[in-house]
């Protein structure tokens, strides 16, 4: 990569500002992604200097930072507990502990990356992100709408809920990016995600609706689920998977997890 001018921000303004300035300039967050994509940068601008790096808790929520690190998002006490904490059983199959020093919470959503392992989970959470210009929005909004890359991150708030939870993600070797993804909770109703279709993760939401309208969760509901899921998602093919493979997975681990979260 190489950068003409590298700049620490004083404050958030100052930030969008310079981002908005030149459409090659760049914010850099942990830079474990950026460093390996982007060619020619004119202004790269750090936000370390922001106070960003931080996860807060109270009774109902949990508010993390965008700069936090994808580590001390999977180690802590109070994000582990979350819906029997899927989300750091997704963070902590990601590459090695050494990269997951580096990677950031706000980097991994922004990047908004097809492969990620953390969109499906965001996404069946209860999650919330906030924007330094756009304000609030959930994460579903974020990644089914257009024109919000040249907006800052903040931070993102869960809220905190203990249902039964199941994450599954399914690669050729431990540290490549998965072949396909599947996140489900269950807290008396049942949000189930998909990613590495291979295009962008999503929810699930006609899948959703029909289990939430049945009062029993039979195996004869469960087929009918995954046969309405496999309607709904858009499986393709790319160099990690067929189509048809990718469906096979889809059918089987959703039926694993739509078994294991109603136990
Ligand atoms: C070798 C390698 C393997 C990986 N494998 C996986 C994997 O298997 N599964 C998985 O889920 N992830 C994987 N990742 C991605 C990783 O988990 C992070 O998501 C990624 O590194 C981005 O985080 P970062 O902090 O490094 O962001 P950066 O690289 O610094 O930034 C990424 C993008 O987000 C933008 N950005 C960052 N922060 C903000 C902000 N606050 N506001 C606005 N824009 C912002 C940047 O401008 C840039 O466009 C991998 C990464 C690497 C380097």
């Amino acid at each position: 990569m190489n950068v003409n001018e590298y700049v620490v921000v004083e404050n958030i303004d100052q930030a969008y500002q310079l981002f908005n300035q030149n459409k090659k300039n760049q914010i850099i967050a942990g830079g474990a992604w950026l460093k390996l994509s982007v060619k020619e940068v004119n202004k790269l601008i750090s936000l370390d200097d922001l106070s960003l790096n931080y996860i807060k808790t109270n009774d109902k929520s949990v508010e993390i930072g965008a700069l936090t690190s994808l580590r001390e998002v999977e180690m802590n006490d109070v994000v582990n507990e979350i819906d029997h904490g899927i989300l750091s059983t997704a963070i902590s199959q990601i590459m090695g502990v050494s990269i997951r020093n580096l990677a950031t919470i706000g980097g991994s959503i922004m990047g908004r990356f097809s492969f990620s392992d953390i969109i499906p989970v965001l996404l069946v959470l209860d999650c919330q992100l906030y924007f330094h210009n756009r304000g609030e929005m959930t994460i579903n909004e974020f990644i089914t709408s257009k024109g919000l890359d040249r907006d800052i991150l903040t931070y993102i708030k869960i809220n905190k809920s203990t249902g039964q939870s199941y994450f599954k993600k399914i690669s050729h070797t431990a540290l490549d990016f998965s072949m396909l993804n599947v996140a489900i909770t269950f807290d008396g109703s049942f949000r189930i995600a998909i990613g590495s279709q291979p295009g962008m993760a999503m929810l699930c939401e006609q899948t959703m609706a029909f289990l939430n309208q049945q009062n029993d969760i039979s195996e004869d509901v469960i087929e009918q689920a995954v046969s309405i899921a496999l309607t709904e998602l858009k499986l393709s093919s790319n160099i990690r998977a067929s189509k048809a493979y990718r469906e096979v997975l889809a059918k089987t681990y959703i039926k694993r997890g739509l078994r294991q979260v109603i136990k």
